[in-house]
Order: structure tokens, then sequence, then C-alpha cells
């Protein structure tokens, strides 16, 4: 029997899978670099995680759902696209039925909180907290990763979860495509005085994307695309300064704003890798595939790969078999490279500042040429083939 499983990051898509294994008996050695403390009790990072139905039911199987408290999982029932000052609006809704949600934002600590907890309390697994991998190294014989303290650990296979920036994936020569998109994304929790009704709009604006997303009554977090110095400006700006700005920026469309906070500039980056899997290794989470987080699908794919890897994996004699890694790879490869080229063109469109770009997103808009990404999204999120067609003007 080989059952020796290092998992390398205690991310979302790491502690997934260790959770995932937990009746498998795999002997689990899970690698991060962040201390205890800090997986125990993350701090927020202002990310709020559009979860779809499938991802609901994945951690509510595994018991990790029943630890995140019911009052901070707010539902997503409709999300909008508007374009610059046009009263035009391209809605997304449920295909499911009229009323049902597309899906629920919860804050991403509060998930990688009760995965970390679920995990920690768990049979068979060993994690090395504060320890980073600084080589690694894995063939059909084994594998095996060197720790910055000098520990040597050896197992079976080898996977990464660490970060669409994996040291990992490059110390096994898997390769990934990289897109810098030139922009940051500001997120900050705002007060607001008009109602969302439990619909995200995305706002496509001159020079800039706004996102709303709806949390408690009068609350959402509001997601800006930015230039990178102008998103790190606004981040460096005292909570008192930032609700009028906001509210300028989003045209007051939701009335004064109050920030909250806290507020966070994230540099965005596009990765694809060229392989999910080698000898003894595969790549899991944002290591195998990182989304921008315009269609909020990161750790929706992320934990879609966990659960199809620790499916495989179940009751293996050898975890390491190459013919189970390469039919992970093929499936998620699959299941993912359609949304991240789709979302990836999205991203294109609306980061052209060209003249003639606005011109040809306001007829993409109206003629339905984005109907095949509205169809996709809608679907993803609810969990169903195809999405229920929607145009309103606003
Ligand atoms: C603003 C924003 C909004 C988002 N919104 C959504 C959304 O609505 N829906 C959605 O599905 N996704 C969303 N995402 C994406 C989601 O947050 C990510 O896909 C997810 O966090 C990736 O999880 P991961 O475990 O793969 O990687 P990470 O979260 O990056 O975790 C990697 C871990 O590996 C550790 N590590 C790295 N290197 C080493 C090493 N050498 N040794 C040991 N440990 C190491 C790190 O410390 C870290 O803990 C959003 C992202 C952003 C930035």
């Amino acid at each position: 029997m080989r059952n020796r499983l290092i998992i390398v990051g205690a991310g979302p898509a790491g502690l997934s899978l260790a959770r995932a294994l937990r009746r498998s008996g795999a002997e689990i050695t899970l690698v991060e670099r962040q201390s205890r403390a800090a997986l125990a009790d993350p701090l927020p990072d202002g990310r709020e995680i559009a979860l779809t139905q499938a991802s609901v039911r994945h951690l509510r199987d595994m018991g990790v759902w029943s630890l995140i408290p019911p009052d901070e999982v707010h539902p997503l029932r409709e999300a909008r696209v508007l374009d610059g000052g046009s009263p035009f609006t391209l809605a997304i809704s449920s295909p499911k039925r009229r009323g049902a949600d597309l899906g629920v934002l919860v804050s991403n600590h509060l998930i990688r909180r009760a995965l970390f907890a679920s995990v920690e309390a768990q049979d068979g697994i060993t994690l090395l907290c504060g320890r980073e991998v600084r080589e690694a190294r894995a063939d059909s014989d084994g594998v095996s990763v060197t720790l910055d303290d000098g520990t040597r650990l050896e197992g079976d296979l080898l996977v990464a979860a660490d970060s669409r920036f994996s040291s990992t994936r490059s110390a096994l020569g898997m390769g990934a495509e990289m897109i810098p998109v030139g922009k940051s994304m500001l997120v900050c929790r705002v007060r607001h005085d008009k109602p969302h009704a439990g619909i995200a709009t995305e706002w496509f604006d001159y020079k800039r994307t706004v996102a709303m997303l709806p949390l408690a009554p009068g609350m959402s977090s509001l997601v800006l695309t930015l230039p990178h110095d102008q998103a790190q400006g606004l981040a460096a700006l005292p909570l008192a300064e930032l609700g009028p700005q906001f509210a300028a920026l989003t045209r007051d469309r939701w009335g004064t704003m109050e920030a909250v906070g806290p507020v966070v500039a994230y540099p965005l980056t596009m990765t694809f890798a060229h392989r999910f899997c080698s000898p003894r290794a595969a790549l899991i989470g944002d290591a195998a595939v990182g989304m921008h987080p315009v269609t909020a699908h990161g750790f929706n794919l992320g934990l879609a790969g966990a659960m199809r890897l620790a499916r495989l994996l179940q009751g293996a004699r050898d975890i390491g078999e190459t013919r189970l890694l390469r039919r992970f790879a093929l499936a998620h490869r699959a299941a993912t490279r359609p949304l991240y080229l789709a979302t990836l063109a999205l991203v294109r469109l609306y980061t052209d500042d060209r003249p003639g770009a606005h011109a040809l997103r306001k007829a993409m808009l109206h003629t339905g040429a984005l109907a095949p990404v509205r169809h996709a999204l809608g679907a993803m999120l609810a969990d169903r083939k195809f999405a229920r067609p929607m145009c309103a003007r606003g």
C-alpha cells in the first residue's frame, strides 16, 4: 500500500483536499508557511467569496458548512452587468426557477477558518505550520520535500496547493501561462443608503470596473478594478475619507457610503498551468488555475478540483499511480479551461481603454454577444447547464 500524501499549502484548496480525504486512509502531511494561530483564526482579507450551490453542497458534505455562522451567509439572488452610463442592463439569474438564489456570499476568512477547524480535528493528518517548502522532487519512485528548517519528508504523492505563484509547481517542472492584467482589485466593505435587494452589480465604467456584492441589509462589498497606483493610493487613505470617494466613484448609485474596511488592494495576474500532473505529483487550486475574480470562480474551481482528485484517490492501492493522476488532469482541464478563456476574453475587453473598445463593448452587450458568458456564469453559479436569458432596462 502506497498512501503517503504531502500537500504543500493550507489555503482553501489544500485544506479542502485534506478534508475530502478524511476517510481515505491516506497518511497526510500538510505543510504551510503561515503559523497555526494565523490559520486557526485568519484575519478578514476583504474577499467575499461567491459560492456556487455545488460548492455549498461539497462544504456541507465535508461537515465544514455547519462551522460557518449562518448570519454570515448572504444570498446572491441575481447579478446585473451595467455598461458606463447606459441604461441597458444584462441580468444573470438562476436557471432553476424564478426566485431561486444564484449562490451565496461568504467572507474568505470564515471559509478558511471553518476548513482549518475541520481538518485540525481529523485523524491521520500531520500539520506542519510555520514551515516553508524549499525544495521539492517527484518521480516514478517517490516524492520528497525539504523544509526551511532542513527537515526532509518522503511520500508517494505530492500535491501543490501553494498559490498561483506556486514555487512547488516550478520545482516540479510544470510551468504556467501567466497573464498580468495590469490592474489591481481594491476591496472594502461599505455601508450604503440605498438597498441592494440581494443583487450583485458589475459595472464596467470608463477606465474602471465597479462591483457591489450584497451582504447584510445596507452593507455590500465594494470591489474596484483600477490602475495599480490609483488602487494603492486609495488603500492608503484613512477609512473616514474613503466613503465620500467611493460614493463619488459610483456616482451615488447606492447613495452615501461609509467605508467599514478592511481595505485591501490585490494586483491581478491570471495563471493556467501547462500541465496539472507529472509523475507522482498534481496541482490543485490556484496553483492549477489562477482565475480573475471578475467571474468569481477561483475557489469554486479549486474546491471542485480537490473533490475530483479526492474521489479518484479514495481506496487506491497507490495514490501516486500515473493513471489516476492523468484522469484527474484531463477532467480538471476540461472543467476549467472554457471558463478561464471566457474570463480572459471578458477581462481583455473590459480593461481595454483604447478608443473604439467602449463602442465594441456596448455593441456586444446589446447584441447579446456576451450571452454565452452570461449563460455559463448563471448556470455554473446555480449548478445547471443553461441559464435563463433575461435582459432589462434599468
Ligand atoms: C479580491 C478577490 C476576490 C475573490 N472572489 C472570489 C469569489 O467570489 N469566488 C471564488 O470562487 N473565488 C474568489 N477568489 C479566488 C479565491 O480567493 C482563490 O482562488 C483561493 O483563495 C485560492 O486558494 P488556494 O488554496 O489555491 O491558494 P491560496 O489561498 O493562495 O493559498 C496558498 C497557501 O500556500 C501557502 N504557501 C505558499 N507557498 C508555500 C511554501 N513554499 N511552503 C508552504 N506553504 C506555502 C500560502 O501561505 C497559502 O496559505 C477571489 C480572489 C480575490 C483576490
